[in-house]
């Protein structure tokens, strides 16, 4: 294959992958709690200056190339443009351009390339519904952030691509490479009380999600909201059994972490509510490009 149609076929992933973040900021920078994510409100009209409200031409809609042109700010009124306008377009690019790349060394085997364009069907299937998996995880990001919820419709567009994942890794099981369904690769063997694909990822599903119910109860809804709970369930199964463990794990890592830190830094009372599911969203995508390497590290550090 000749090494064009790779950086090409990478090329259009980025390009692809930005403009889907550059519509990720719309839609969280226009987001309320009292309306879905995807109101007409939300999705409806032509981006405009937060400022001067002016209407942004065709060509101010790049994503990226814009910001870079425009030098970061409102061409009319010369307000400066939010940073998170070009931070979210590159990191939908990256997003894009990693997945691809990733499962592409995960699936190894020679007809498994994405960039040859002539791999069989279920392959950029498995793609396309995981760069719209962390599209999705980073909008729950940016909104969890800002507004202390996990909308509800979000956590349904992650069940639905839960369901078309595992779907298709049980439907062409045998045609899956060694240890590809665990991102934790052969140290998935031990720490999994099965072998069954389908099992593994209810299991997931069902832990996660009485964990954080457990954890939503026993805080009586303060720590822990319902909208966790339904997220832990999505990518529960998403991820299945043992992944998903991991990035749990991982997650209460860096929230304990980042929370010390605010606590002792004063910039946070033991009243403030710190939101979960930004920890979460990192958990998930450190075990999905990580998981195994973070294992073989922690067990190389304890000498096992
Ligand atoms: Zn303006």
């Amino acid at each position: 294959m000749p090494i064009t149609v790779e950086i090409i076929a990478y090329g259009a992933l980025f390009i692809i992958g930005s403009a889907l973040g550059s519509f990720l900021n719309v839609l969280s920078m226009r987001y309320a709690p009292e309306r879905s994510v995807f109101a007409e409100k939300s999705i409806g009209g032509r981006s405009h200056c937060m400022k001067c409200k002016k209407k942004l031409t065709w060509f101010e809609l790049f994503p990226l190339v814009s910001f870079a042109v425009l030098r970061g700010k409102c061409r009319s009124c010369g307000a400066p443009l939010s940073i998170q306008y070009p931070i979210i377009e590159f990191l939908g690019g990256l997003i894009a351009v990693a997945v691809a790349y990733y499962l592409n060394s995960i699936y190894s085997v020679p007809d498994f390339v994405f960039a040859s364009l002539a791999a069989p069907w279920w392959h950029y299937a498995l793609l396309g519904a995981w760069i719209l998996v962390f599209i999705i995880l980073l909008l729950v990001l940016l909104i969890d952030l800002k507004h202390y919820v996990v909308p509800n419709e979000l956590n349904v567009i992650l069940g639905v691509l839960g369901i078309i994942v595992v779907g298709i890794m049980w439907k062409y099981k045998n045609e899956l490479p060694l240890f590809s369904t665990s991102f934790l690769k052969q140290y998935s063997l031990f720490l999994a009380p099965t072998g069954n694909l389908l099992l593994s990822h209810v299991i997931g599903a069902f832990t996660a999600a009485v964990f954080f119910a457990l954890l939503s109860f026993a805080s009586r809804g303060q720590g822990m909201g319902f909208g966790d709970v339904k997220l832990a369930l999505a990518s529960g199964f998403l991820l299945g059994w043992p992944d998903m463990a991991l990035a749990v794990v991982i997650a209460f890592i860096l929230g304990g972490i980042f929370g010390a830190y605010l606590l002792i830094s004063g910039r946070l009372s033991m009243k403030d509510r710190v939101p979960f599911a930004p920890f979460f969203v990192i958990g998930i995508a450190l075990v999905f490009f990580f998981g195994e390497a973070i294992l073989k590290g922690y067990f190389t550090l304890f000498g096992l």
